[in-house]
């Protein structure tokens, strides 16, 4: 079997090629402009690499020569930090739709299998969250269903939506590929993925805003305040990287089964607000370094207008129905939030933490 990831030197795509390099009688065909998370696999016989990113002015050849040559695509190729956004919304739209177009219509002309990544984000807002809350409200009106569930965004000022729009877009297009000729797809909705090799450290591996939990663990390893924006009070389902490879698993091994859906991958055991994620944070630490120092680590309270500037907009609440997952896939996720907060930060503390 061979199968095309574009992104593949991403968080999600390095442990993807993780798996897949390790069974018998996978060859795989990456692309990404960055190899540092797949380093321990470039040598590997069953992995040639394009050092690359789609979109590149003489790429187009060569990705529809990879796409004729693979039986399944996995697209991954994105732009996913939100603090982008809103401060680069027209590069975050190009990217995300225009850039990876392509690769779905070429998998629809060739015929070959897509597993298109989309996001969570896609829903956007809770219905509750306009109706003040959700206390005594009917699940429906929070819970995400790939199937009935709306997709609600805010105004076009918030360019913190110009990510989930590029995605929905994509979304569509993907399904009228289906409809009208035949396109044999997945969909993937991932809920805030955790784990090794997530994004990058800010002032320690790189500059800027990553995603929640590196923002956390570098703060905590540089000694500065953990930044809880807007009071912390935004809520999200924490998934496992591993779970989640164990759906795509389940889905490239039963494509009778699995094809043509949208899928919820997440797991909704691991909801929390940003405070509580915070706290559990720093009780990571001391699990795992063994010093109480860090149960007392500064939190402090910013604005988002201070911290991703103007646009942003929150989603409220992601939180996920996945008896459909369980049914279609035989999948459902089993990594606790806690072992895979003990997992991710042990990883940051052997390479950064230990000897400080
Ligand atoms: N957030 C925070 N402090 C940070 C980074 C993010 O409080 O240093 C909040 C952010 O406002 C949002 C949540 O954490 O409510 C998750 O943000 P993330 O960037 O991980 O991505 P999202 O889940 O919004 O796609």
């Amino acid at each position: 079997m061979k199968i095309l990831v574009t992104g593949c030197g991403g968080f999600i795509g390095s442990h993807l090629l993780d798996r897949l390099l390790a069974r018998e009688g996978v060859s795989i065909i990456g692309w990404d402009p960055d190899c540092k998370r797949i380093s321990h696999l470039l040598d590997h016989p069953a992995l040639s690499f394009r050092q690359e990113r789609l979109g590149g002015p003489e790429s187009l050849a060569r990705l529809e020569q990879d796409v004729a040559d693979c039986d399944w695509v996995f697209n991954l190729s994105a732009i996913c930090h939100p603090s982008r956004y809103n401060t680069e919304a027209l590069r975050t739209i190009h990217v995300n739709l225009f850039e990876a177009y392509p690769v779905i219509e070429l998998a629809a002309r060739l015929g070959r299998k897509l597993v298109h990544f989309s996001t969570s984000e896609v829903y956007g807002k809770t219905i509750a969250s306009y109706l003040g809350g959700y206390d005594d409200v009917d699940p429906a009106l929070y819970m995400m269903n790939a199937e009935n569930s709306p997709l609600i965004m805010g105004p076009v000022r918030n360019q913190r939506w110009s990510y989930a729009c590029a995605k929905q877009m994509l979304e569509r297009l993907v399904y009228a590929h289906h409809h009208e000729s035949g396109l044999q797809f997945a969909i993937i909705r991932p809920f805030n993925f955790f784990g090794p090799r997530m994004d990058y450290l800010p002032g320690i591996e790189s500059e800027g805003v990553p995603r929640v939990l590196p923002m956390f663990i570098s703060a905590v390893l540089r000694g500065i305040p953990i930044q809880l924006v807007d009071g912390g009070h935004a809520r999200r389902t924490i998934t496992s990287v591993h779970d989640a490879i164990d759906a795509l698993m389940a889905i490239l091994d039963q494509p009778q089964r699995s094809l043509n859906h949208i899928y919820n991958i997440g797991n909704p055991r691991n909801e929390v607000s940003m405070r509580e994620l915070a706290e559990a944070v720093r009780q990571t630490f001391v699990r795992v370094s063994g010093e109480t120092r860090f149960a007392r680590h500064p939190i402090e309270i910013v604005s988002s207008m201070d911290f991703y500037g103007p646009g942003y907009e929150d989603c409220d609440r992601r939180i996920m129905d996945i008896s459909a997952e369980r049914n279609q896939l035989g999948w459902s996720p089993s990594r606790e939030l806690e072992s895979l907060l003990d997992e991710t930060v042990a990883y940051y503390w052997r390479l950064y933490g230990a000897s400080s």
